[in-house]
């Protein structure tokens, strides 16, 4: 039997408010243990929680980027449970009235573009976190992270293999990093993602028994999370067994899932309005004016790269990644309005020396003009291509700039013609054996004297002048 597979994503996004969401302690990340604290965010009684209303405008912003309809009245409800990590024993969430609902995204598939919807997003806040000790018997608790803003985007069961969730993972991080709201770490769990997965037989509208996945912290691991359980639920309907409901943790060591907790040990988190926080009611005249100030998000900005500069739709896409790497790109193409080329040099050079540095491009010490430079020194014959790149590397390794370098080390090229023809001349006459074969009919030999005219010239001598002035000396 064929089965396809229904996966669904809860998404966390932390969001980089300067102060916390219900009062205005610091959000800063590595602070010595709780440092960024106060009665609000320890849960102390008799406190008042005051919303922090960038949370509301950055949790709009990631809404209407997604589609959704902003709710005109949205609405806090506590969430409770019982957790070390949570001094209130309730978490301020929202539940039947959140912030957005009813978005989508597209994301990139092999088989071409897909919408996936988005369900819903809502405003909550951060847990405080626990340190076990491994020498001790004892854990410690940091309450800087209680109440740092996050968002949970949950979307529909819409994507249909583990890739598709990658991709709508990655998707989701890059419109939370052009937004400026998030970002986006995996690892340090400022993003993080619980997925659901269920099984059905292809061609079945209804849907399977899904288990939901936590724990994985990085994009490789939630493919591979998701690729396990294909594989285990398969396995299991294929013997004619049931899968059960239940929450299931990633072992990144094994590869493995194992059983968390059970429907019947499910929470139940007995929701209910938070009577401290008065609905948020948000006119469309706040919905204007956050939309008008969204920035252009990568899917619009990859299509005008395809349209503006005529780029293939990869190149458009590597260059779009960020929007740091974009603007990097629109600055050289500022000066040197060859947009191939500078994708090209972006893709190759500048792209192979980040990432052996694993530097981002705001750190990359060759700035647009000075690349615009080098590349009008190419352009101009002042310099040959070859040159161009040790000259690249040079810029990479200095940060000066590629006439500094080219003036200091005498690298323009030679397109004198009266003294490449000097050398031409000499080398002919250092090798009479290989001019008589060549003259013979042993054309393959002009390498071998473009070669040594260059080894000559150190590089420098101007290669379609050599190859022009090689072939009449030898042919005349
Ligand atoms: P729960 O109440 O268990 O959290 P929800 O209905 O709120 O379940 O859905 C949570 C997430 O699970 C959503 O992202 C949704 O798309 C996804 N989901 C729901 N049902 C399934 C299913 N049968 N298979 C895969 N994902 C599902
Ligand atoms: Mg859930
Ligand atoms: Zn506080």
């Amino acid at each position: 039997m064929q089965f396809e597979t229904v996966i669904g994503l809860e998404v966390h996004a932390q969001l980089l408010t300067k102060t916390k969401i219900f009062c205005s302690c610091s959000t800063q990340f590595g602070a010595p243990p709780n440092t960024h604290t106060c009665p609000v965010c320890l849960g102390m009684p008799g406190v008042l929680p005051v919303l922090n209303r960038t949370v509301v405008e950055y949790a709009m912003k990631m809404a209407l980027a997604t589609h959704c309809r902003i709710l005109p009245r949205c609405r806090f409800a506590r969430k409770n449970y019982f957790y070390p990590d949570l001094p209130k024993g309730y978490q301020i969430s929202q539940y039947e009235l959140p912030l957005g609902v009813d978005g989508w995204v597209e994301i990139e598939t092999e088989a071409g573009q897909r919408r996936i919807g988005i369900t819903r997003i809502h405003m909550e806040e951060d847990a405080g976190k626990l340190i076990h000790d491994e020498a001790q018997p004892v854990s410690y608790v940091d309450f800087n992270r209680t109440g740092v803003p996050l968002i949970e985007i949950v979307s529909e069961p819409d994507m249909r293999s583990p890739e598709e969730a990658a991709a709508y993972l990655r998707t989701l991080r890059d419109i939370l990093r052009y937004l400026q709201i998030c970002d986006g770490n995996m690892e340090e769990g400022s993003f993080r993602c619980d997925a659901n997965i269920s099984l059905r037989p292809a061609g079945s509208s209804g849907f399977g028994t899904k288990t939901e996945l936590k724990n994985m912290n990085s994009f490789r691991n939630v493919q591979r999370a998701l690729e396990f359980e294909v594989r285990r639920q398969r396995a299991l309907l294929e013997k004619g067994e049931a899968v059960v409901q239940e929450t299931r943790l990633w072992d990144p060591g094994r590869g493995v899932t194992v059983s968390m907790r059970g429907k019947e040990e499910a929470h139940d988190y007995r929701y209910f309005p938070d009577p401290d926080l008065v609905p948020v009611e948000i006119d469309q005249a706040w919905v204007d004016a956050v939309r008008s100030g969204l920035p252009e998000l990568p899917d619009a900005k990859r299509e005008r790269f395809i349209r503006q500069y005529d780029l293939p739709a990869y190149d458009a896409r590597v260059l779009t990644a960020s929007r740091d790497l974009a603007d990097y790109f629109e600055a050289v193409v500022a000066d040197f309005p060859q947009p191939k080329t500078v994708s090209n040099w972006i893709m190759s050079e500048l792209m192979r020396e980040l990432k052996r540095d694993e530097r981002e491009i705001e750190d990359c010490p060759v700035s647009p003009s000075h690349l615009a430079e080098l590349l009008q020194l190419m352009d101009r014959n002042v310099i040959s291509g070859k040159i161009a790149k040790a000259v690249f590397k040079e810029m990479y390794e200095t940060g000066a700039s590629a006439k500094a370098i080219v003036e200091a080390k005498g690298l323009e090229q030679v397109s004198d013609e009266g003294a490449i023809d000097a050398v031409v001349r000499e080398v002919l006459a250092e090798n009479p054996k290989e001019v008589e074969s060549f003259r013979q009919g042993k054309e393959k030999l002009l390498g071998f004297f473009v070669g040594q005219v260059m080894k000559k010239t150190r590089g420098k001598a101007n290669p379609r002048l050599v190859n022009e002035m090689l072939l009449k000396a030898l042919k005349g």
